[in-house]
């Protein structure tokens, strides 16, 4: 086998490497816990990330130090590498990630976000091949966003475009890790199922979900996606309901960008097979026009989990 790039996901919870192939093909894969700090913003995640690449090296074997490494992120990434505000991982949030990571791992990096590098890897090898204008959204803890027009990722002006979730939808909504009130990653995210969720068990709703429990506040995400697929009718009423907040961000970002379609990727999609559906189902509603214009399909991503991973290295490979 050859590998010609390395690629790490950085999550909040999770650090994913992956050695690739000139197609992109996941050669080996290393996984580790992103580890909580309060050192200098941005070493413990630079030590993990060094763990994961020498897991790698094991198998790559000889030239694995020569390969062009990517590292994607959550957040606001600047274009000169630095991590200016990260809410979902606090302890790299302000750091000058291109010169610790390069410190670090004695190597230069090439950083990009995450759900930017997610949306390259769907455009290049998964549920986006051969569509040059689109947006990647990737549901998680947040929701993560990536801008793919004219065949190439939008960065913007300073590096931080794509940073959907925190489209404000409701200036009276619930407060955000970000500081602001009323963000779409507070309704249709998987924190956002599990908040709708606790809303309609405290309103007398998931009475089954409840008893299950024993309580609505102990009500998480993945119980009402658990048990919407097993028929249960009113955590089918609360996907529904995520869908229709999912749609309405969808609805926004077509007015400004006129995508061919959007990628769904993340946990929760994987998670939800009931979540596509009622979006479409609201998209075309809440779309200006929406019985005039051209249908804008919402797909799943085809990459799963090493979505991001994928991305990173393709972006190094290619840099
Ligand atoms: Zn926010």
């Amino acid at each position: 086998m050859t590998a010609v790039s390395v690629g790490v996901d950085v999550g909040g919870t999770k650090i994913l490497a992956v050695l690739l192939d000139d197609l992109g093909r996941v050669l080996a894969e290393a996984r580790h816990a992103t580890p909580p700090g309060e050192d200098a913003p941005g070493v413990v995640v630079a030590d993990a990330v060094a763990v994961a690449l020498g897991d790698l090296a094991e198998v790559a074997g000889s030239g694995f130090a020569d390969l062009p490494v990517g590292i994607g992120v959550p957040g606001m990434l600047s274009r000169d590498g630095t991590l200016v505000f990260a809410p979902n991982l606090q302890s790299a949030s302000g750091a000058d990630l291109a010169t610790v990571m390069t410190e670090r791992l004695g190597r230069r990096v090439e950083l990009t976000n995450d759900a930017d590098a997610a949306a390259v890897a769907e455009h290049r090898l998964g549920a986006a091949r051969g569509i040059d204008e689109f947006v990647m959204v990737t549901l998680g803890t947040g929701i993560g966003g990536g801008v793919i027009s004219e065949g190439r990722l939008v960065r913007g002006a300073h590096g931080f475009a794509g940073e959907i979730g925190h489209l404000v939808i409701d200036t009276s909504g619930p407060r955000c890790p970000c500081g602001k009130r009323g963000c779409w990653e507070r309704y249709a995210s998987g924190a956002g199922v599990a908040r709708l969720a606790r809303e309609a068990a405290t309103a007398g709703r998931l009475r089954a979900l409840v008893e299950q429990l024993g309580d609505a506040e102990a009500v998480r995400g993945e119980d009402v996606t658990h048990a919407a697929a097993a028929g249960d009718r009113e955590a089918l009423a609360v996907l529904e309901e995520v869908g229709w907040w999912l749609a309405l961000g969808l609805s926004n970002l077509a007015a400004v960008l006129d995508p061919a379609c959007f990628v769904l990727g993340g946990g929760l999609a994987e998670a939800s097979a009931q979540l596509l559906p009622s979006t479409r189902r609201h998209l075309t509603g809440l779309l200006e026009a929406g019985e005039l214009r051209p249908v804008i399909p919402v797909v799943a991503a085809e990459l799963g989990y090493q979505a991001g991973a994928i991305g990173a290295g393709l972006l190094a490979a290619s840099s």
